[in-house]
């Protein structure tokens, strides 16, 4: 996305989401909001999984910092949904924060044009309900962070986990909470606890694995079908599959990279003292900038020559953010009402002060895909 707003001609690409720079100019956001508006992406498999957990009465909360609505379209109600850098969902003027409908938005944004206040004395600009840099999170952030605390499973999925204070959500699940992380990698604090459970795969993958484990599979399918359609389901079936192959090939590529490292250290190379002594060694991996070399054309044909490549400008938005799921426990933990157990004394905002330092959701977590 970053790449088509060169062509507003900005000195500073996220000057587009600051606050300041809205008020003076908000035609490059709007220029940009026809593309980031809802309606353009459709849920995941993972997205709908979440709904299913709602279905079956067992969504505590779910925290995303996504602001795309797709857990909205598959189903996640809005009393579960926290989104901590808000959404496009509403929207409101910037000046007296009077909401402003959403079908008059609607066309503005179609149209690529700023909209204004509806309040006959104001005239402010209208904004979606998107954190822009310089501007706090939502409340309903701050006033559901202790929901981590309450539940009996948390489920972390599809994120960087960088951005605070969003991402020191997973550490206020006390110790006697597992947490399981969908994501191609660790983040966080994740996986320095015995019993954190890491599934290092791409979100729909392992989330298909779990529903799988839990006889879910047949269920969570046909509903994400019915929410995103066959033809849908079917392209986004077809790139995670070949996202499979691409990392299945990167992972032969790997060993037979590891294997000509052996090879080539077992060549004598007597005193010739050319490469590091690294590569004397059979059990590294040292070697590989001068092995890649040798390995790579028997791999390119497969991996370059024609595979498609997973991340285009079509590639689903894969879910992100985090999951509170209740597994069913007894009733006491659950006695009450959310929080009963906390006294509102106890809630303190998560990252106080760290306000200054947040950055909105950066378009560039979406960036592969424009
Ligand atoms: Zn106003």
């Amino acid at each position: 996305m970053y790449q088509n707003l060169a062509r507003l001609n900005l000195k500073n690409p996220e000057d587009v989401f600051t606050i300041d720079f809205f008020r003076d100019n908000p035609h490059p956001f709007y220029a940009l909001a026809k593309e980031l508006y809802p309606g353009r992406y459709h849920p995941t498999i993972s997205h709908a999984f979440i709904a299913l957990l709602h279905d079956k009465g067992l969504l505590h909360m779910l925290f995303t910092q996504n602001i795309d609505c797709l857990d909205r379209v598959a189903g996640v109600p809005n009393e579960k949904i926290v989104e901590a850098h808000g959404s496009f969902h509403t929207q409101r003027c910037i000046e007296c924060k009077t909401p402003f409908p959403d079908d008059l938005m609607k066309d503005h944004v179609d149209r690529g044009e700023p909209p204004h206040c509806t309040h006959s004395t104001c005239g402010g600009l209208v904004k979606p309900d998107i954190t822009f840099f310089g501007e706090k999170l939502p409340e309903a952030f701050f006033r559901n962070v202790e929901r981590v605390a309450e539940t009996d499973l948390l489920f972390i999925m599809g994120t960087s986990l960088q951005v605070a204070p969003f991402s020191m959500l997973p550490d206020r699940a006390g110790s006697a909470i597992p947490r399981v992380l969908f994501n191609m990698e660790r983040v966080g604090s994740l996986g320095r606890r015995s019993d954190d459970v890491l599934e290092l795969d791409a979100c729909d993958v392992g989330i298909r694995k779990l529903a799988a484990e839990l006889g879910w599979l047949e269920e969570l399918e046909r509903k994400w079908r019915a929410i995103v359609g066959d033809e849908e389901a079917e392209k986004q079936a077809a790139r995670t599959s070949a996202m499979q192959l691409t990392e299945d090939l990167e992972e032969a590529d790997d060993e037979l990279v590891e294997s000509m490292a052996t090879r080539i250290s077992a060549i004598d190379l007597d005193e010739t003292d050319w490469r590091p002594s690294s590569l004397h060694s059979p059990a590294v991996n040292g070697p590989i900038a001068a092995s890649e070399e040798v390995a790579r054309p028997a791999i390119a044909d497969g991996v370059d020559g024609g595979q498609a490549a997973p991340a285009t400008s079509s590639a689903p938005r894969p879910a992100e953010g985090l999951v509170v799921a209740d597994v069913p426990v007894p009733a006491s933990r659950n006695a009450g009402s959310p929080g009963s157990s906390h006294g509102s004394s106890l809630v303190k905002p998560l990252g106080d002060g760290q306000d200054s330092n947040y950055e909105p959701p950066k378009p560039a977590t979406t960036n592969d895909q424009k």
